[in-house]
Protein backbone atom coordinates (compact mmCIF):
# COMPACT_ATOMS: atom_id res chain seq x y z
CA UNK A 1 0.00 0.00 0.00
CA UNK A 2 1.08 3.24 -0.66
CA UNK A 3 0.73 6.70 0.99
CA UNK A 4 -2.14 9.30 -0.41
CA UNK A 5 1.03 11.89 -1.71
CA UNK A 6 3.18 8.78 -3.29
CA UNK A 7 -0.04 8.33 -5.16
CA UNK A 8 -0.51 11.65 -5.87
CA UNK A 9 2.96 11.82 -7.13
CA UNK A 10 3.03 8.60 -8.87
CA UNK A 11 0.20 9.85 -11.12
CA UNK A 12 1.44 13.31 -11.69
CA UNK A 13 4.29 11.23 -13.45
CA UNK A 14 2.33 8.99 -14.94
CA UNK A 15 0.17 12.16 -16.61
CA UNK A 16 3.68 13.92 -17.57
CA UNK A 17 4.77 11.48 -19.61
CA UNK A 18 1.43 10.27 -21.21
CA UNK A 19 1.65 14.41 -22.19
CA UNK A 20 5.17 13.63 -23.52
CA UNK A 21 4.43 11.64 -25.87
CA UNK A 22 0.85 13.09 -26.96
CA UNK A 23 1.01 16.58 -28.82
CA UNK A 24 -1.98 18.69 -28.15
CA UNK A 25 -4.55 18.93 -30.61
CA UNK A 26 -5.92 21.97 -32.08
CA UNK A 27 -9.20 22.87 -33.54
CA UNK A 28 -10.72 26.43 -34.73
CA UNK A 29 -14.19 27.17 -32.62
CA UNK A 30 -16.61 29.93 -32.48
CA UNK A 31 -15.87 32.44 -29.71
CA UNK A 32 -19.31 30.60 -27.95
CA UNK A 33 -18.31 26.96 -28.17
CA UNK A 34 -14.53 27.86 -26.81
CA UNK A 35 -15.34 28.87 -23.68
CA UNK A 36 -13.50 26.99 -21.04
CA UNK A 37 -10.71 26.04 -23.54
CA UNK A 38 -7.23 26.15 -23.80
CA UNK A 39 -5.91 28.71 -26.67
CA UNK A 40 -3.31 27.17 -28.67
CA UNK A 41 -1.75 30.28 -29.88
CA UNK A 42 -1.18 33.59 -29.26
CA UNK A 43 -3.57 36.07 -30.73
CA UNK A 44 -2.21 39.36 -31.76
CA UNK A 45 -4.45 42.77 -32.19
CA UNK A 46 -5.86 42.96 -36.15
CA UNK A 47 -7.18 46.66 -34.70
CA UNK A 48 -5.95 49.29 -32.85
CA UNK A 49 -8.39 50.75 -29.73
CA UNK A 50 -10.43 52.66 -30.33
CA UNK A 51 -9.78 53.10 -33.54
CA UNK A 52 -9.56 56.97 -33.82
CA UNK A 53 -10.00 59.57 -31.36
CA UNK A 54 -13.43 58.95 -29.64
CA UNK A 55 -15.42 60.95 -27.27
CA UNK A 56 -15.34 59.65 -23.61
CA UNK A 57 -18.17 61.47 -22.48
CA UNK A 58 -21.73 63.85 -24.26
CA UNK A 59 -20.77 67.25 -25.01
CA UNK A 60 -19.02 69.71 -27.33
CA UNK A 61 -15.74 69.07 -29.16
CA UNK A 62 -14.00 72.42 -29.34
CA UNK A 63 -11.17 73.72 -31.26
CA UNK A 64 -9.86 76.26 -28.76
CA UNK A 65 -7.85 79.40 -29.46
CA UNK A 66 -4.52 78.70 -29.10
CA UNK A 67 -5.33 75.03 -28.34
CA UNK A 68 -5.10 75.71 -24.79
CA UNK A 69 -8.66 74.08 -23.63
CA UNK A 70 -11.60 75.56 -22.77
CA UNK A 71 -11.81 78.60 -20.66
CA UNK A 72 -14.95 79.84 -18.35
CA UNK A 73 -17.13 82.75 -20.15
CA UNK A 74 -15.78 81.97 -23.71
CA UNK A 75 -18.20 81.46 -26.45
CA UNK A 76 -18.00 78.96 -29.65
CA UNK A 77 -20.16 78.78 -32.21
CA UNK A 78 -22.12 75.37 -32.37
CA UNK A 79 -21.47 73.54 -36.63
CA UNK A 80 -22.52 70.49 -36.36
CA UNK A 81 -23.15 66.83 -34.57
CA UNK A 82 -20.70 63.87 -34.24
CA UNK A 83 -22.60 60.72 -32.94
CA UNK A 84 -21.22 57.38 -32.85
CA UNK A 85 -21.79 55.87 -35.94
CA UNK A 86 -22.17 59.29 -37.75
CA UNK A 87 -18.78 61.42 -37.59
CA UNK A 88 -19.22 64.73 -38.25
CA UNK A 89 -18.01 65.85 -42.36
CA UNK A 90 -18.16 69.18 -41.98
CA UNK A 91 -14.86 69.89 -42.41
CA UNK A 92 -12.31 71.29 -40.07
CA UNK A 93 -13.29 73.47 -37.32
CA UNK A 94 -11.87 76.71 -36.84
CA UNK A 95 -10.06 78.38 -33.44
CA UNK A 96 -13.96 79.39 -31.70
CA UNK A 97 -16.16 76.75 -33.46
CA UNK A 98 -17.34 73.31 -31.95
CA UNK A 99 -19.72 70.60 -32.44
CA UNK A 100 -22.27 68.43 -30.65
CA UNK A 101 -20.94 65.08 -29.52
CA UNK A 102 -21.88 61.81 -27.87
CA UNK A 103 -19.90 59.21 -26.69
CA UNK A 104 -18.06 56.59 -28.41
CA UNK A 105 -18.37 59.31 -31.40
CA UNK A 106 -15.21 60.51 -33.38
CA UNK A 107 -13.74 63.61 -32.52
CA UNK A 108 -12.41 65.23 -35.68
CA UNK A 109 -8.55 66.26 -35.60
CA UNK A 110 -9.35 69.60 -35.45
CA UNK A 111 -10.76 69.60 -32.02
CA UNK A 112 -8.54 69.47 -29.11
CA UNK A 113 -10.98 69.08 -26.13
CA UNK A 114 -14.12 67.58 -25.02
CA UNK A 115 -16.13 69.76 -23.14
CA UNK A 116 -19.00 67.88 -20.88
CA UNK A 117 -22.58 68.96 -21.52
CA UNK A 118 -22.97 70.26 -17.65
CA UNK A 119 -19.94 72.39 -18.17
CA UNK A 120 -21.60 74.69 -20.48
CA UNK A 121 -24.60 76.50 -21.05
CA UNK A 122 -26.98 76.85 -24.86
CA UNK A 123 -28.50 79.40 -26.78
CA UNK A 124 -28.85 78.45 -29.95
CA UNK A 125 -25.65 78.09 -31.85
CA UNK A 126 -23.73 79.76 -29.37
CA UNK A 127 -22.42 77.64 -26.94
CA UNK A 128 -20.95 79.36 -23.39
CA UNK A 129 -18.19 78.17 -21.15
CA UNK A 130 -19.47 77.92 -17.78
CA UNK A 131 -16.11 76.44 -16.64
CA UNK A 132 -12.14 75.89 -17.51
CA UNK A 133 -12.05 72.65 -19.00
CA UNK A 134 -7.79 71.78 -20.14
CA UNK A 135 -7.00 70.94 -22.96
CA UNK A 136 -7.07 66.87 -24.55
CA UNK A 137 -10.03 66.52 -21.73
CA UNK A 138 -12.82 63.99 -22.44
CA UNK A 139 -10.77 62.20 -25.70
CA UNK A 140 -9.85 58.57 -26.22
CA UNK A 141 -7.00 58.70 -27.75
CA UNK A 142 -6.64 56.01 -31.26
CA UNK A 143 -4.67 52.95 -30.14
CA UNK A 144 -4.75 54.32 -26.39
CA UNK A 145 -6.18 51.08 -25.25
CA UNK A 146 -5.07 48.34 -27.67
CA UNK A 147 -2.11 49.11 -29.99
CA UNK A 148 -1.78 47.32 -33.24
CA UNK A 149 -0.33 43.91 -32.93
CA UNK A 150 -0.44 44.06 -29.30
CA UNK A 151 -0.71 39.90 -28.03
CA UNK A 152 -3.88 40.43 -26.09
CA UNK A 153 -4.44 36.80 -25.52
CA UNK A 154 -1.76 33.94 -25.23
CA UNK A 155 -0.98 30.33 -25.98
CA UNK A 156 -2.36 28.21 -23.26
CA UNK A 157 -4.93 30.80 -21.74
CA UNK A 158 -8.23 29.30 -20.44
CA UNK A 159 -11.40 31.50 -22.30
CA UNK A 160 -13.43 32.86 -19.76
CA UNK A 161 -16.43 34.60 -20.55
CA UNK A 162 -14.67 38.08 -19.44
CA UNK A 163 -12.03 37.63 -22.48
CA UNK A 164 -15.30 37.46 -24.77
CA UNK A 165 -15.71 41.62 -25.13
CA UNK A 166 -11.99 41.91 -25.98
CA UNK A 167 -11.68 39.16 -28.64
CA UNK A 168 -15.15 40.21 -30.11
CA UNK A 169 -14.05 43.59 -30.17
CA UNK A 170 -11.54 42.83 -32.45
CA UNK A 171 -13.94 41.74 -34.84
CA UNK A 172 -12.72 37.95 -33.89
CA UNK A 173 -15.06 35.15 -34.48
CA UNK A 174 -13.08 31.70 -34.20
CA UNK A 175 -10.10 30.90 -32.02
CA UNK A 176 -7.44 28.07 -31.99
CA UNK A 177 -8.20 25.86 -29.42
CA UNK A 178 -7.03 22.33 -27.54
CA UNK A 179 -9.51 19.82 -28.43
CA UNK A 180 -11.35 18.45 -25.61
CA UNK A 181 -9.42 15.48 -23.24
CA UNK A 182 -11.28 12.51 -23.97
CA UNK A 183 -12.61 10.69 -21.15
CA UNK A 184 -14.66 7.03 -21.36
CA UNK A 185 -15.53 5.64 -18.35
CA UNK A 186 -17.51 3.23 -17.72
CA UNK A 187 -18.68 0.88 -14.61
CA UNK A 188 -18.93 -2.85 -13.65
CA UNK A 189 -21.19 -5.02 -11.54
CA UNK A 190 -23.90 -7.17 -12.83
CA UNK A 191 -26.19 -5.80 -9.50
CA UNK A 192 -26.19 -2.63 -10.97
CA UNK A 193 -29.18 -1.64 -12.64
CA UNK A 194 -30.70 1.84 -14.40
CA UNK A 195 -33.37 3.98 -12.92
CA UNK A 196 -36.73 2.56 -14.79
CA UNK A 197 -35.20 -0.99 -14.19
CA UNK A 198 -36.72 -3.35 -11.59
CA UNK A 199 -34.62 -3.89 -8.70
CA UNK A 200 -34.01 -8.15 -8.20
CA UNK A 201 -32.75 -9.08 -4.80
CA UNK A 202 -30.03 -7.73 -4.09
CA UNK A 203 -29.80 -5.04 -6.96
CA UNK A 204 -29.43 -1.43 -6.77
CA UNK A 205 -29.37 1.25 -8.85
CA UNK A 206 -26.32 2.89 -10.64
CA UNK A 207 -24.92 5.55 -9.45
CA UNK A 208 -21.53 6.20 -10.30
CA UNK A 209 -21.58 6.46 -14.33
CA UNK A 210 -23.46 9.75 -13.51
CA UNK A 211 -21.64 10.84 -10.88
CA UNK A 212 -18.36 11.02 -13.45
CA UNK A 213 -20.42 12.81 -15.81
CA UNK A 214 -20.96 15.24 -13.15
CA UNK A 215 -17.87 15.92 -11.90
CA UNK A 216 -16.29 16.19 -15.03
CA UNK A 217 -18.67 17.74 -17.68
CA UNK A 218 -17.30 21.42 -15.96
CA UNK A 219 -14.10 21.09 -17.47
CA UNK A 220 -12.90 20.87 -21.27
CA UNK A 221 -13.70 17.03 -21.06
CA UNK A 222 -15.53 14.92 -23.99
CA UNK A 223 -17.34 12.19 -21.68
CA UNK A 224 -18.03 8.88 -23.24
CA UNK A 225 -20.48 6.77 -21.35
CA UNK A 226 -19.49 3.64 -21.88
CA UNK A 227 -22.45 2.26 -19.28
CA UNK A 228 -22.61 -1.03 -16.93
CA UNK A 229 -20.25 -4.18 -18.32
CA UNK A 230 -21.10 -7.34 -17.52
CA UNK A 231 -18.60 -8.34 -14.88
CA UNK A 232 -16.73 -11.29 -16.53
CA UNK A 233 -13.32 -10.17 -18.10
CA UNK A 234 -14.21 -11.20 -21.76
CA UNK A 235 -16.71 -8.14 -21.63
CA UNK A 236 -14.40 -5.83 -19.15
CA UNK A 237 -11.21 -6.32 -21.92
CA UNK A 238 -13.60 -5.80 -25.06
CA UNK A 239 -14.59 -2.31 -23.21
CA UNK A 240 -11.10 -1.61 -22.26
CA UNK A 241 -10.43 -2.16 -25.75
CA UNK A 242 -12.91 -0.14 -27.33
CA UNK A 243 -12.26 2.61 -24.89
CA UNK A 244 -8.65 3.07 -24.63
CA UNK A 245 -9.20 3.53 -28.75
CA UNK A 246 -11.85 6.22 -28.34
CA UNK A 247 -10.64 8.17 -25.10
CA UNK A 248 -7.32 9.77 -23.89
CA UNK A 249 -8.41 8.92 -20.02
CA UNK A 250 -10.34 5.52 -19.35
CA UNK A 251 -12.38 5.36 -16.34
CA UNK A 252 -13.60 2.32 -14.83
CA UNK A 253 -15.90 1.58 -11.71
CA UNK A 254 -16.00 -0.74 -9.66
CA UNK A 255 -13.91 -4.28 -9.37
CA UNK A 256 -10.77 -3.37 -8.50
CA UNK A 257 -11.01 -4.71 -4.69
CA UNK A 258 -10.36 -8.95 -4.54
CA UNK A 259 -13.31 -10.42 -4.28
CA UNK A 260 -14.24 -13.14 -7.01
CA UNK A 261 -15.67 -11.32 -9.46
CA UNK A 262 -13.25 -7.98 -9.72
CA UNK A 263 -11.67 -8.22 -13.09
CA UNK A 264 -10.58 -5.22 -13.95
CA UNK A 265 -7.49 -4.87 -12.66
CA UNK A 266 -6.30 -8.29 -14.15
CA UNK A 267 -7.46 -6.87 -17.42
CA UNK A 268 -5.81 -3.62 -17.38
CA UNK A 269 -2.92 -5.45 -16.20
CA UNK A 270 -3.33 -7.82 -19.61
CA UNK A 271 -3.60 -4.75 -22.04
CA UNK A 272 -1.03 -2.28 -20.28
CA UNK A 273 0.71 -1.22 -16.62
CA UNK A 274 -1.02 -1.00 -13.51
CA UNK A 275 0.82 1.23 -12.03
CA UNK A 276 -0.22 1.54 -8.56
CA UNK A 277 -2.56 -0.74 -6.09
CA UNK A 278 -3.78 0.53 -3.08
CA UNK A 279 -3.67 3.66 -1.62
CA UNK A 280 -3.44 4.49 2.11
CA UNK A 281 -6.71 7.24 1.57
CA UNK A 282 -10.00 6.42 3.41
CA UNK A 283 -12.48 6.32 1.69
CA UNK A 284 -11.14 4.13 -1.61
CA UNK A 285 -8.40 2.36 -0.99
CA UNK A 286 -8.71 0.03 -4.02
CA UNK A 287 -7.44 2.48 -6.09
CA UNK A 288 -5.34 1.29 -9.16
CA UNK A 289 -3.94 3.41 -12.13
CA UNK A 290 -1.66 3.12 -14.86
CA UNK A 291 -2.39 2.80 -19.04
CA UNK A 292 -3.58 0.56 -21.73
CA UNK A 293 -1.21 -0.34 -24.72
CA UNK A 294 -3.32 0.92 -28.21
CA UNK A 295 -0.82 -0.74 -30.47
CA UNK A 296 2.11 1.23 -32.01
CA UNK A 297 3.24 2.65 -28.68
CA UNK A 298 0.12 4.86 -27.93
CA UNK A 299 -1.36 4.53 -24.91
CA UNK A 300 -4.44 5.05 -23.20
CA UNK A 301 -3.98 6.46 -19.36
CA UNK A 302 -6.23 4.25 -17.17
CA UNK A 303 -7.69 5.35 -13.91
CA UNK A 304 -9.57 3.18 -11.72
CA UNK A 305 -12.51 4.10 -8.94
CA UNK A 306 -13.60 1.74 -5.99
CA UNK A 307 -17.20 0.24 -6.84
CA UNK A 308 -19.04 2.52 -3.98
CA UNK A 309 -20.49 5.74 -4.27
CA UNK A 310 -18.93 7.30 -1.76
CA UNK A 311 -15.28 5.95 -2.41
CA UNK A 312 -15.58 6.42 -6.07
CA UNK A 313 -17.10 9.79 -5.51
CA UNK A 314 -14.02 10.85 -3.23
CA UNK A 315 -11.46 9.40 -5.28
CA UNK A 316 -12.15 11.05 -8.26
CA UNK A 317 -11.87 14.31 -7.04
CA UNK A 318 -9.54 14.30 -4.47
CA UNK A 319 -6.99 11.94 -6.29
CA UNK A 320 -8.03 11.91 -10.12
CA UNK A 321 -9.56 15.92 -10.74
CA UNK A 322 -6.52 17.29 -9.99
CA UNK A 323 -4.62 15.32 -12.46
CA UNK A 324 -7.39 15.16 -15.20
CA UNK A 325 -6.96 19.43 -14.85
CA UNK A 326 -3.09 18.82 -15.76
CA UNK A 327 -4.14 16.74 -18.45
CA UNK A 328 -6.23 19.36 -19.89
CA UNK A 329 -3.83 22.64 -19.51
CA UNK A 330 -1.11 20.48 -19.94
CA UNK A 331 0.89 22.53 -17.56
CA UNK A 332 0.13 22.15 -13.69
CA UNK A 333 -1.60 19.83 -11.26
CA UNK A 334 -4.70 21.86 -10.09
CA UNK A 335 -5.55 20.75 -6.36
CA UNK A 336 -8.90 21.65 -4.85
CA UNK A 337 -8.68 24.72 -2.80
CA UNK A 338 -7.27 23.72 0.55
CA UNK A 339 -8.16 26.23 3.65
CA UNK A 340 -8.18 25.66 7.43
CA UNK A 341 -11.19 25.43 9.97
CA UNK A 342 -12.14 25.13 13.34
CA UNK A 343 -13.29 21.39 14.13
CA UNK A 344 -16.97 22.27 15.50
CA UNK A 345 -16.62 18.51 17.52
CA UNK A 346 -14.44 15.81 18.90
CA UNK A 347 -13.36 13.60 16.46
CA UNK A 348 -12.24 10.11 16.62
CA UNK A 349 -11.95 7.74 14.50
CA UNK A 350 -9.31 4.48 13.06
CA UNK A 351 -6.03 5.72 11.76
CA UNK A 352 -3.86 4.38 9.19
CA UNK A 353 -5.02 6.12 6.49
CA UNK A 354 -5.25 9.47 4.86
CA UNK A 355 -8.83 9.87 5.54
CA UNK A 356 -11.57 12.35 3.52
CA UNK A 357 -14.47 12.61 6.08
CA UNK A 358 -17.49 14.31 4.22
CA UNK A 359 -17.85 18.08 6.04
CA UNK A 360 -19.80 21.51 6.45
CA UNK A 361 -17.48 24.09 6.12
CA UNK A 362 -18.97 27.58 7.06
CA UNK A 363 -17.62 31.17 7.40
CA UNK A 364 -17.90 32.29 11.11
CA UNK A 365 -16.84 35.44 13.06
CA UNK A 366 -15.23 34.23 17.03
CA UNK A 367 -15.83 36.19 20.05
CA UNK A 368 -13.12 38.65 18.68
CA UNK A 369 -15.42 39.79 16.15
CA UNK A 370 -12.59 37.83 13.52
CA UNK A 371 -13.87 35.84 10.34
CA UNK A 372 -13.05 32.38 10.96
CA UNK A 373 -13.93 28.87 8.92
CA UNK A 374 -15.35 26.53 11.30
CA UNK A 375 -16.46 22.90 9.64
CA UNK A 376 -18.66 19.85 10.85
CA UNK A 377 -17.95 16.70 10.40
CA UNK A 378 -21.49 14.74 8.93
CA UNK A 379 -21.88 11.91 11.24
CA UNK A 380 -21.44 8.29 9.71
CA UNK A 381 -18.64 8.71 7.06
CA UNK A 382 -19.21 4.67 5.55
CA UNK A 383 -18.06 4.95 1.71
CA UNK A 384 -21.64 4.12 0.82
CA UNK A 385 -23.92 6.72 2.62
CA UNK A 386 -24.61 8.82 -0.63
CA UNK A 387 -27.16 11.14 1.87
CA UNK A 388 -24.16 12.53 4.07
CA UNK A 389 -22.34 13.18 0.61
CA UNK A 390 -24.93 15.01 -0.45
CA UNK A 391 -25.00 17.68 2.14
CA UNK A 392 -21.36 18.10 2.25
CA UNK A 393 -19.35 20.85 0.41
CA UNK A 394 -15.67 19.68 1.51
CA UNK A 395 -13.74 16.69 2.93
CA UNK A 396 -12.01 17.27 6.36
CA UNK A 397 -8.59 15.44 5.79
CA UNK A 398 -7.25 13.18 8.58
CA UNK A 399 -3.92 12.05 8.71
CA UNK A 400 -2.87 9.01 9.23
CA UNK A 401 -1.30 8.44 12.05
CA UNK A 402 -4.25 10.91 13.48
CA UNK A 403 -7.07 9.39 15.55
CA UNK A 404 -8.36 11.84 18.02
CA UNK A 405 -8.94 15.43 17.23
CA UNK A 406 -10.47 17.67 20.30
CA UNK A 407 -12.82 20.21 19.17
CA UNK A 408 -11.47 23.80 18.38
CA UNK A 409 -8.66 22.16 17.11
CA UNK A 410 -7.73 23.80 13.46
CA UNK A 411 -8.09 20.94 10.57
CA UNK A 412 -7.14 20.74 6.63
CA UNK A 413 -10.42 21.14 4.55
CA UNK A 414 -10.68 20.82 1.30
CA UNK A 415 -13.31 22.47 -0.80
CA UNK A 416 -15.78 20.99 -3.36
CA UNK A 417 -14.64 22.93 -6.92
CA UNK A 418 -18.64 24.30 -6.87
CA UNK A 419 -18.64 25.18 -3.21
CA UNK A 420 -15.58 27.74 -3.80
CA UNK A 421 -17.65 30.71 -3.17
CA UNK A 422 -18.00 29.80 0.38
P1 LIG B 1 -16.93 -3.34 -6.07
O1 LIG B 1 -15.83 -2.33 -6.02
O2 LIG B 1 -17.29 -3.69 -7.47
O3 LIG B 1 -16.62 -4.51 -5.22
O4 LIG B 1 -18.21 -2.65 -5.43
C1 LIG B 1 -18.24 -2.24 -4.08
C2 LIG B 1 -19.62 -1.84 -3.69
O5 LIG B 1 -20.04 -0.70 -4.44
C3 LIG B 1 -20.68 -2.89 -3.93
O6 LIG B 1 -21.60 -2.84 -2.86
C4 LIG B 1 -21.34 -2.47 -5.20
O7 LIG B 1 -22.68 -2.89 -5.30
C5 LIG B 1 -21.26 -0.97 -5.14
N1 LIG B 1 -21.14 -0.41 -6.46
C6 LIG B 1 -20.27 -0.82 -7.41
N2 LIG B 1 -20.39 -0.10 -8.53
C7 LIG B 1 -21.39 0.78 -8.30
C8 LIG B 1 -22.02 1.78 -9.10
N3 LIG B 1 -21.61 2.02 -10.36
N4 LIG B 1 -23.02 2.49 -8.56
C9 LIG B 1 -23.41 2.26 -7.29
N5 LIG B 1 -22.85 1.33 -6.50
C10 LIG B 1 -21.87 0.58 -6.98
MG1 LIG C 1 -18.39 -5.24 -8.32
Amino acid sequence: MISFAQAQENLERLCRSWLASNPEVSETLCLGEALGRYLTADIVAALELPRSDVSAMDGYAICSPDAVGAKSSQTFTLKGESRAGEPFEGGALAPGECIRIFTGAVVPASADTVVIQENVERDHDLIHMRHDTPTGSNIRRRGEEIARDTVIARYGQLIRPNMIPLLASQGIAQVEVRRKLRVAFFATGDELKAAGEVLDEGDIYESNLASIDAVLQQYPVELINMGVIEDTPEAIKACLTRASTEADVVISSGGVSVGDYDYVRQCVESMGVISDYKVAMKPGKPVCFGHLDRGQGSKALFFGLPGNAVSSFVVLTELYLPVIKLLSNREVVVANTQREAVLDADLTRRGGRLEFQRGILRGDIDDAGNQVMRVAALGSQDSHRVFGLARANCTIKIDADIEHICAGSKVSVSVFPWAEDL
